[in-house]
């Protein structure tokens, strides 16, 4: 068989041409445009030699020019390679020569990071975003959209076999080094179905906030890729800024947020500053743990249920998800995806999968189509990964009789203090109850007599006075003594990455003694 994922462009585009595929910078692109830009784009593409199998590494902010670039290389049978938009030039000739990128689409915004990189790497460049007449080093700078005026657009988007790459996303780094995730066809489109029957309820007629990184696995797939299959309008937001999204949320009557956690604590703090609302439908959290006094905050602010899911890069990323529709577990991660088998490991048992029964802690294992191929030219890290079909997530948390996963915490975020374990995630949801907490960040800091110290990073709601003293007393009051924070950092706000989630490693070295 064959299928492609630039279908869902290009047949949403067949059926409702004159639906809003995008509204960006207070204009509105209809399906018709954004395929008609894609045909050409993709024509300037075939005429700089890609075709099947070539990769086209881009590194683009969420502007209408993503979801063109994207698909344009994805029609012609290519493997798209979308970029982290803060990586600096040495992370980015990593990817292209990791990837043996065949060309570098660069948002001219980026060039300083990018040219460079793209040169060290011997890899051509072409721009998006370019004013005429750009140039770097006194030479005039490519640009697609006058590559596409002189190229012939294509006719149709080619089908490829459904276990052929369609994208390579190298984890965020969150936690270390890159590896690249191959996503095939199928396993991106299953993903998309699989999340829409049953999971996220998206309507044609609903709005999208389009605030979450294309590049990362969860914007691209839950805003983009739902989005446009269904054939709903997406907002988008390049930058994600609070006051900004509020009002665009109002502004284009949103009816779904998608987003992390921070974003959600961002939102909420935007709302006390404005007495105005978006008609939303239902959001949903993934990426990282909501704490549950910010899920009710964000409910009794907006009025809106919010769906928690849990997922990665390598799964595609939706595993398990609180399905719209069904009873909201808060506090837990939901069911797996349908034909997706979630399971608990034996977390010491690393060369096997040790399956462990209902209620017991362990590793998150995972199992299904929507299993990334594996990392490409890792084969160690791959077979580290996966075993017996089963994807080793390094998350720990349980599963119990009714198949409701709960996250613990990240195998790698524990913190071991005096030989005990302290999960920073539990941590943090009773922080985000203080009433003056707007959101919190746990990790450990090393200590010379308990191994790790716990520490904590707290921002403030709006317009309130943290004392750090008071903070640590309150958390003794309410955690066991070996997991209160001992030592508060009262902070403006928090590190965070490119999809928004906190980087704790950063939190640590800035706050090691
Ligand atoms: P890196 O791959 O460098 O570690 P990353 O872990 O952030 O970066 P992603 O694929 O973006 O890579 O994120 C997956 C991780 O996000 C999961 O392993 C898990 O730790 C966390 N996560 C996702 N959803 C949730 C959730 N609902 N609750 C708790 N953690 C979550």
């Amino acid at each position: 068989g064959t299928l492609s994922i630039a279908a869902i462009l290009a047949e949403t585009a067949r059926r409702r041409p004159d639906a809003p595929a995008l509204h960006f910078a207070g204009a509105t692109v209809t399906y018709r445009d954004l395929w008609d830009q894609t045909r050409a784009y993709a024509g300037a593409l075939a005429a700089r030699g890609i075709g099947p199998g070539s990769r086209v590494a881009m590194i683009v902010p969420n502007v209408p020019d993503f979801p063109r670039v994207y698909y344009a290389a994805l029609a012609l049978g290519a493997v798209t390679v979308p970029i982290h938009l803060l990586f600096k030039a040495d992370e980015i000739a990593f990817v292209l020569q990791d990837a043996e990128a065949d060309l570098l689409v660069a948002a001219a915004p980026l060039l300083a990071e990018a040219a460079p990189a793209a040169a060290r790497a011997g890899v051509p460049l072409t721009t998006v975003l370019a004013p005429e007449g750009l140039e770097i080093g006194g030479q005039a700078v490519p640009r697609l959209e006058a590559e596409a005026a002189r190229a012939e657009p294509i006719e149709r988007y080619r089908s490829v076999n459904p276990l052929d790459a369609a994208t390579v996303l190298y984890t965020s780094g969150t936690t270390g080094t890159p590896k690249g995730a191959v996503g095939s066809h199928l396993a991106m489109i299953e993903q998309v179905h699989c999340a829409l029957i049953d999971s996220f309820d998206v309507r044609p007629d609903d709005v999208l906030y389009g605030g979450l990184p294309f590049f990362h696995s969860f914007g691209q797939m839950a805003v983009m890729n739902i989005g446009f299959r269904r054939g709903a309008a997406i907002i988008l937001l390049p930058k994600f800024d609070p006051d900004e999204a509020l009002e665009l949320l109002v502004r284009h009557r949103a009816t779904v947020f998608t987003a992390v956690p921070t974003n959600f604590a961002q939102l909420v703090a935007a709302a006390h500053r404005s007495p105005r609302r978006p008609p939303l439908r239902y959001a949903v959290s993934g990426g990282a743990a909501l704490p549950t006094a910010l899920l009710e905050e964000f409910e009794r602010v907006f009025g809106a249920p919010v769906h928690e899911g849990y997922g990665l890069t390598e799964t595609s990323p939706t595993a398990t998800f609180n399905n719209v529709g069904a009873p909201i577990r808060p506090g837990t991660v939901g069911t797996s995806l349908w034909g997706v088998d979630v399971a608990v490991a034996d977390a010491e048992t690393e060369d096997r999968i040790a399956l462990l029964g209902p209620d017991a802690m362990g590793e998150i294992v995972v199992r299904g189509h929507n299993l990334m191929k594996g990392y490409l030219n890792r084969p160690d890290a791959t077979a580290a990964a996966v075993q017996d079909g089963w994807f080793r997530t390094g998350d720990l948390g349980t599963v119990d009789a009714d198949g409701v996963v709960r996250i613990v915490d990240r195998k790698k975020d524990m913190i071991i203090r005096n030989g005990y374990n302290v999960y920073p995630t539990e941590v943090e949801a009773v922080l985000a109850r203080h009433p003056h907490v707007s959101i919190g960040a746990v990790f450990g800091v090393p200590h010379e007599t308990h191994g790790q110290e716990v520490h904590a990073a707290v921002v403030p709601v709006e317009g309130a006075a943290v004392d750090a003293a008071e903070v640590v007393a309150y958390m003794k009051e309410k955690v066991a003594a070996f997991k209160y924070p001992r030592v508060v950092h009262v902070v403006e706000e928090l590190p965070l990455g490119p999809s928004g989630k906190v980087i704790k490693r950063e939190l640590v070295r800035r706050f090691a003694v």
